[in-house]
C-alpha cells in the first residue's frame, strides 16, 4: 500500500517510527508543509491551530534534513510554554528514533539553567525553547544560532499575547541571515504581520482553515442555567457523563479554585491548576492528570496554555468567555484526530451574542439542550457501572489471589439469590447518587422560554432581531420578577458579616462562599448590604443555623470571619 508520508518525501527511519505511532496519513497541514519544506528555502507562515498535526508537520522535513554528523545548533524552534517545549521535544524524539543520534533539547524558564547549559554542550542540533530562556541563554553566550538552518515560531500568536515581543525581535535580529522562518499561528493579529515584514522574506502562506481538524468531531452543547445553579450544574454534567476526563474551563483564578474545591470535597476527581501554582506544583498535578489519577483539570485559560494531553473526552466552560476565538481554543482540545469530542458549556440566557459569536467563527451550530435530569444521569452511571462489571468480570476469573477468598464469600452469600445480589451491589454503589438526585430541582434557566424557540437556529429570547443588549435587560427583568416569586412568603433571616469591601467581599463572591460552606448552592439570598468593613445579609430563615454552624472558625483571606445573627430582622413578605 503506498504511504502518503514517503510519497510526500519523507525517508524510510522517519516513516517507520511514523507507522509504528499510528500515524497513516498526513493531515491537511502536513500535505502543504512537508513537501514545501523539502524543497523550498522560502519562508512559510502557517495558519493553523493546534490538534491539526502543525508539530509534525514542521518538525518531520526539519529533522530530516538536519546534518547528524555536525553537533552544531541548526533548528532552533521557539514556543509560548514549557508544556508545549516539552510536548514538541518529545513529538521530535520519536520522529527521530531511527533516524541515529538527533539531539533535541528544551530549554525554558522556570527550571534550573545549569542542566540546560550542560545538554546544550553536547549534540544540540535541535533546540525548543520558550522566548525568555532562549535569549537568555543568548546573552549568555550559551547558546549560538548565528549559523542555523531554520527558525520555527510555533504558536506565534500566544508567544505575542503573553509579551513575549521585545524577545521574539532580539531573537530574530540575532539569528543569521541565511535561515528560513517558518512561522505557526492559529490567528493573524497585526504584529504577526509586522514580524513578517521585519524578519521575513516574501513569506509564502498557507491555511487549513479556520477550524482544526477536530472539530469535525467535536459536538457542540450548550445548556441555559441561572447562575446561582451554575455549580450545580456542572455536576449534572459529570455525573451524566460517567468515564468523563477533561478540563473545566474558568475565568478567574479564584472561581477556579473554588469550582476545584468544591469538586473535591464533593467527590470527584479536579484538581486546580492556575497561576498561582509553582511549576513543581503544577508537573505533579499534570502528571496525575496524564496517568489517568485525575480526571479534571479546573483551569483559567492562561494556566491551561500548553497543556499536552490529547485524550480529553470532554471541555466544559462553566461560564462561555467573551472572546469565540478563546472558546475555539478551548474545544479545539478535545476530538483531537480521529477522535469523538464533547464541548458542554453552562451559559446564562444574556448569552446569545456571545452563543452566536461562536456560532459564526466555528460554522457549527450549539446544540442547545436542558440539563440531564435526575433520571438520565443515574441510567448513565447504573448502566456504565454495569458495563464496567461486566468487563472487569473477563478478567478477574483467573486471578489465583482471588480464588483464595473466594469459597468465603460464597459461604456468606450463599442463602442470596442473583438479583437479590445484583439489588444489594447497585444500591450500595448508588445509594449517594440517589439520594442526591432525589427530588433535584431543575436547574434550567427558562427553559420553555429560552432553550426550546432556539430550534431552527432562533435567537434563544425567541425575537430574531433582538439586539444582545435588549434581549439581556429583558431577561434579566423576568428573572428579577421569578426571584420576587420565589421569595413571596419566605421568611428571611438577617445575618452579619465582619467582612466587607475592603476586604475584597463581594456579593457573588459571599453568595458562592454560603453555597459551599454549606453544601447547598440553591439557599435564597435575599438583601445584600455590602459596607466597607462588614456586610448584612438576608438568608432563607430556614438555612440559618446550618449557615451560623457552617462558619463556626471559619477564615476568608486568611484571616478570622464570624458570622452573627443581626440584632435587627427583617419583616417577613
Ligand atoms: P499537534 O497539532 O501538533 O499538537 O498534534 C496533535 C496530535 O495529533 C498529536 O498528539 C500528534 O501526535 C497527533 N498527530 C499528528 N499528526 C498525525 C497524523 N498524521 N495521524 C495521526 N495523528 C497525528
Amino acid at each position: 500500500m503506498k504511504n502518503l508520508f514517503r510519497q510526500a518525501g519523507l525517508d524510510e527511519p522517519i516513516v517507520h517510527a511514523l507507522g509504528e505511532m499510528g500515524f497513516e496519513t498526513p493531515t491537511p497541514i502536513q500535505e502543504k508543509v512537508i513537501p514545501h519544506i523539502l524543497q523550498s528555502s522560502e519562508d512559510l507562515i502557517g495558519l493553523a491551530q493546534t490538534g491539526t498535526g502543525k508539530t509534525a508537520a514542521f518538525g518531520l522535513p526539519v529533522i530530516q534534513q538536519c546534518d547528524l554528523d555536525s553537533p552544531q545548533t541548526q533548528i532552533l524552534i521557539l514556543s509560548p510554554t514549557r508544556e508545549l517545549c516539552l510536548q514538541i521535544t518529545r513529538e521530535l524524539k520519536h520522529y527521530s528514533r531511527y533516524l541515529g543520534t538527533l539531539g533535541v533539547v528544551p530549554v525554558y524558564g522556570g527550571a534550573s539553567a545549569q542542566e540546560q547549559i550542560r545538554a546544550l554542550k553536547s549534540n544540540a542540533q535541535v533546540v525548543v525553547g520558550t522566548p525568555g530562556r532562549v535569549l537568555d541563554l543568548l546573552n549568555r553566550g550559551k547558546l549560538r544560532i548565528g549559523n542555523i538552518s531554520r527558525l520555527i515560531l510555533d504558536e506565534a500568536d500566544e508567544m505575542l499575547s503573553m509579551g513575549f515581543k521585545d524577545e521574539l525581535d532580539a531573537i530574530l535580529e540575532k539569528a543569521g541571515s541565511d535561515r528560513q522562518v517558518l512561522l505557526f499561528s492559529a490567528t493573524m493579529p497585526k504584529a504577526i504581520g509586522q514580524i513578517a515584514r521585519r524578519y521575513m522574506n516574501a513569506p509564502v502562506e498557507i491555511s487549513v482553515g479556520r477550524k482544526n481538524s477536530g472539530a469535525e468531531n467535536i459536538q457542540h452543547i450548550c445548556h441555559l442555567v441561572r447562575p446561582r445553579y451554575r455549580y450545580q450544574a456542572l455536576r449534572r454534567v459529570i455525573d451524566a457523563h460517567p468515564g468523563l476526563s477533561g478540563i473545566i474551563f474558568c475565568r478567574t483564578r479564584r472561581e477556579t479554585r473554588e469550582v476545584s474545591e468544591q469538586l473535591m470535597q464533593d467527590g470527584y476527581s479536579a484538581d486546580a491548576l492556575h497561576g498561582d501554582l509553582s511549576q513543581s506544583q503544577r508537573d505533579i498535578i499534570m502528571h496525575k492528570f496524564r496517568l489517568g489519577h485525575l480526571k479534571m483539570l479546573v483551569a483559567t485559560d492562561v494556566a491551561a496554555r500548553g497543556i499536552d494531553v490529547n485524550d480529553l473526552s470532554h471541555i466544559i466552560n462553566y461560564n462561555l468567555p467573551d472572546d469565540p476565538e478563546v472558546y475555539i481554543h478551548r474545544t479545539g482540545r478535545t476530538g483531537r484526530i480521529g477522535k469523538k469530542g464533547i464541548a458542554v458549556s453552562l451559559a446564562h440566557p444574556a448569552d446569545t451574542g456571545k452563543i452566536k459569536a461562536i456560532e459564526k467563527l466555528a460554522g457549527k451550530t450549539m446544540e442547545m439542550q436542558k440539563l440531564p435530569d435526575a433520571r438520565q444521569i443515574v441510567e448513565n452511571q447504573i448502566l456504565n457501572y454495569t458495563e464496567q462489571f461486566a468487563r472487569a468480570g473477563e478478567n478477574q476469573q483467573g486471578q489465583p489471589n482471588l480464588q483464595r477468598f473466594l469459597p468465603q464469600v460464597m459461604e456468606k452469600l450463599q442463602d442470596m439469590d442473583r438479583e437479590a445480589i445484583i439489588q444489594r451491589l447497585i444500591s450500595l454503589e448508588f445509594n449517594r447518587l440517589l439520594s442526591d438526585y432525589e427530588d433535584a430541582p431543575d436547574l434550567n434557566a427558562d427553559a420553555h422560554q429560552n432553550a426550546g424557540k432556539r430550534k431552527n437556529g432562533k435567537d434563544p429570547s425567541g425575537n430574531k432581531n433582538a439586539s444582545p443588549g435588549k434581549s439581556q435587560s429583558k431577561t434579566q427583568r423576568k428573572n428579577r420578577s421569578r426571584r420576587k416569586e420565589a421569595r413571596e412568603g419566605m421568611q428571611f433571616a438577617r445575618l452579619f458579616i465582619n467582612k466587607g469591601k475592603k476586604q475584597q467581599l463581594d456579593k457573588r463572591g459571599l453568595m458562592t462562599m454560603i453555597g459551599h460552606k454549606v453544601n447547598n448552592h440553591s439557599i435564597e439570598i435575599g438583601h445584600i448590604d455590602l459596607q466597607n468593613n462588614f456586610t448584612f445579609f438576608d438568608i432563607d430563615a430556614r438555612y440559618e443555623n446550618q449557615i451560623l454552624k457552617a462558619f463556626k472558625n471559619a477564615r476568608f483571606n486568611g484571616t478570622p470571619l464570624k458570622i452573627d445573627r443581626a440584632k435587627h430582622q427583617p419583616h417577613a413578605t
